[in-house]
């Protein structure tokens, strides 16, 4: 008989339709899917634990005779107790709220109980009131021990099932045909495919447990990789890029023209722009610098060379302010060069005129650098002869938006993605694996660390008092908030939204000092207005919530305070704690936060006590996961069953070698295609750029 994975899972003994539709809500419909539903965690019942050495705290599984069955409700919990024997002593055992059992349990049954010893809070009594699993035993029969896988599952489905339904599986279906090549199997040392995923859920050893995750960690990887590999091979070998010539006489002209010399860091960052520009290969950079490293000059100097060899660039920024601010910037610093630069906004969009006098100044060419929001991926706008494209603190940007926007050019255009939200390595190896990475580590000299505190809500007045104290000598403060207004359901949260936070602040302390308010709802033209009455000084205090969060630039301001702080992932924190510090002069930043449970607080304080981006991006993404992090859904990594970008870092690391050297030496298309066929079957549509290929 010819077995097929994709055949129902009611074709496994033991699943019969109304399990067969218990396991549909975990997704499970197929023989496949059965199988791929790899153990959440495991049991170690290997070794059975005489009762008379149960101690407190341990985990123990204990076999015995049950004896002094007792029932009895107390504080809304139903209490099931019994005293459980063996050869050398008893213990109690303890269920709540689970009522059934007094039916199915009497003196003298055979028990096996897996759980921890505890004390009785309310009798003082020694007992396994945490219990894992339990089964009840035929009085003959043979106890199997060994490490028990335990699986997600749900109130219509006990552990036993999945058990039984797998084990039933595994014996009837033929060795798994292997999907990686066997040179690649013997040189990484990897455990069969076959092997790897029956002792994924039945183990026979912690060191058999470990080889199976490593090798079925390490496919899900690989294929990973080979994916994002393919993506840029295919970008290169497909697709020729332009080449520019060495750095001509704009480049160095502004190069001189700078009032600083650039960093180390981003001299470096440059020469390996200006060679991937002149190779003919597309350029795919992501460029990571924290806040404050200097990225915008180095955008500045790659549009220019893009210029100086006859293209046009084009710069994306995630907001209004940051695109005028760049605007600002370049025209200032390129005019004298008699570069021209434009400025696509959604003031200018809006009108008819002016936009069609935009899109016709970018099609006929006039424009040589183009500024803007999301509006450059407008139908309308097409470049005559576009060569660059910068998008600028989009890390939320994927793999196929990317593609996406290479399209808005007939040659195939370089491309620069520039963040300042530390991506860390895990990450840049799996979403951005299609990117080669620059990192800008240094600073620009002179700049202080903005010390950083944690106030609770007691210390507010102390707080203002301080902004007021510092705004008094000239410099200029943020007071950034989570929320725009209060919400009915939040209104229990006590969270004080910008709104009113603006009020109380603008009518009390702050009375005699100018103050403005600042929040995404409000039109992007009265956005602008007060940023600009900020920056020029004439606003002292501005509250706002995370719009002023990427790229904006106010040297005089030094301080910022965040109230409800907790209410903020650390990366993004971190982001906004990059708004001050950025002049000469001392800079504060001080997070109040009403929440005193032990994880925000310990949060928080983490933000004390380092600087480094890197290190809280690393701490939100364990704590919040990649979709936290990035972003809804947008992270475009596919679901990992066994691989954990975290804990499998060797492993992924790996993996990445090893594709990289396989797409490269590998000139074997229907390897590829097969690879492209797994890769599709594993990750769904995820993949489609590579399907469709
Ligand atoms: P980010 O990397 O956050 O985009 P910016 O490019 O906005 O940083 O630079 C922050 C500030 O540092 C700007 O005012 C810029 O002029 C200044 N700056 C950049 N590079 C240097 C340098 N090498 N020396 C001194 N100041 C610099
Ligand atoms: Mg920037």
């Amino acid at each position: 008989m010819k077995f097929n994975f994709e055949d129902s899972v009611m074709y496994v003994k033991g699943v019969g339709p109304a399990r067969a539709k218990a396991l549909e809500s975990l997704n499970i419909r197929t023989m496949y899917d059965l199988l791929t539903h790899y153990p959440r965690s495991y049991e170690d019942q290997r070794n059975i634990t005489p009762i008379a050495h149960a101690r407190i705290d341990e985990q123990v599984v204990l076999v015995g005779r049950l004896s002094n069955i007792s029932f009895h409700t107390a504080r809304n919990l139903k209490i099931l107790n019994a005293i459980l024997s063996d050869a050398s002593g008893s213990i109690q055992i303890t269920w709540f709220n689970q009522e059934y059992l007094l039916k199915k349990l009497h003196d003298g049954t055979r028990l096996m109980v897996i759980g921890k010893v505890k004390v009785n809070s309310w009798s003082g009594v020694l007992s396994v009131n945490q219990i894992n699993s339990f089964a009840i035993l035929e009085p003959n029969e043979e106890i199997s021990l060994g490490i028990k896988p335990v699986y997600a599952s749900t109130a219509a489905l006990n552990q036993s099932v999945f058990r039984v339904a797998i084990k039933n599986l595994l014996a009837k279906m033929p060795p798994i045909p292997e999907i990686l090549p066997a040179e690649l199997i013997r040189e990484m040392d990897l455990m069969s495919l076959d092997a790897a995923i029956r002792a994924i859920h039945f183990p026979a050893s912690e060191a058999e447990l470990a080889q199976s995750r490593r090798r079925l960690a390490f496919d899900e990887l690989f294929l990973i990789q080979c994916g994002l590999m393919l993506i840029k091979r295919q970008s290169r070998d497909e697709q020729l890029g332009i080449i520019c010539k060495k750095n001509g006489a704009l480049v160095n002209k502004l190069l001189t023209s700078l009032p600083f010399k650039l960093t180390g860091d981003q001299s470096k960052t440059f020469a390996t722009v200006a060679q991937d520009m002149e190779s003919k290969f597309p350029m795919r950079r992501l460029i990571q610098g924290d806040v404050g490293s200097g990225k915008t000059i180095i955008a500045m100097l790659a549009l220019v060379k893009a210029v100086e060899n006859g293209y046009q660039g084009a710069m994306m920024t995630p907001t209004e302010i940051l695109a005028n601010q760049h605007y600002e910037t370049f025209t200032k610093m390129l005019s004298g060069l008699g570069i021209k630069v434009g400025l696509l906004s959604a003031k200018v969009t809006r009108s008819k005129k002016l936009r069609e006098e935009i899109y016709n100044q970018i099609s006929g060419g006039e424009l040589d650098i183009v500024i803007g929001t999301h509006a450059l991926l407008q139908e309308g706008v097409n470049f005559a002869k576009l060569g660059l494209i910068i998008t600028d603190e989009q890390h939320r940007f994927g793999v196929a938006q990317r593609a996406a926007l290479g399209k808005k050019s007939a040659v195939v255009p370089d491309m620069i993605v520039m963040t300042a939200t530390p991506i860390p390595r895990t990450m840049t190896l799996t979403i951005y694996g299609d990117l080669d990475v620059s990192l800008i580590k240094e600073m620009p000299p002179g700049r202080k660390p903005v010390k950083t505190s944690v106030k609770t809500i007691r210390s507010r007045k102390t707080v203002y008092e301080f902004v007021k104290a510092e705004i008094e000598q000239g410099r200029q403060a943020y007071v950034v908030c989570p929320l725009i207004e209060r919400s009915e359901s939040e209104k229990l949260n006590y969270i004080d939204p910008a709104e009113e936070i603006y009020q109380q602040l603008s009518r009390g302390i702050f009375k005699n000092i100018p103050c403005a308010l600042i929040h995404g709802k409000m039109k992007s033209a009265d956005k602008d207005e007060i940023m600009t009455r900020f920056r020029d000084g004439e606003i002292k205090l501005l509250v706002s919530t995370t719009v002023i969060e990427v790229g904006v630039d106010v040297p005089n301001a030094t301080v910022m305070v965040i109230e409800n702080a907790e209410r903020f992932g650390l990366s993004q924190l971190h982001q906004l704690r990059g708004r001050v510090g950025r002049g000469s002069e001392k800079s504060y930043c001080i997070l109040i936060s009403n929440s005193n449970q032990g994880d925000a607080r310990a949060r928080l304080d983490l933000m004390e006590s380092t600087a480094d981006g890197f290190e809280l991006a690393e701490e939100d993404l364990k704590l919040r996961g990649p979709g936290e992090f990035f972003g809804e859904s947008q992270h475009g990594l596919p679901d990992l069953k066994v691989a954990n970008v975290f804990r499998d870092l060797h492993t992924l690391i790996e993996a990445r070698n090893a594709a990289e050297k396989f797409i490269t030496n590998s000139a074997d298309l229907d390897y590829f295609n097969r690879l492209r066929q797994n890769l599709a079957l594993a990750y769904g549509d995820k993949f489609k750029q590579i399907n469709e290929a």
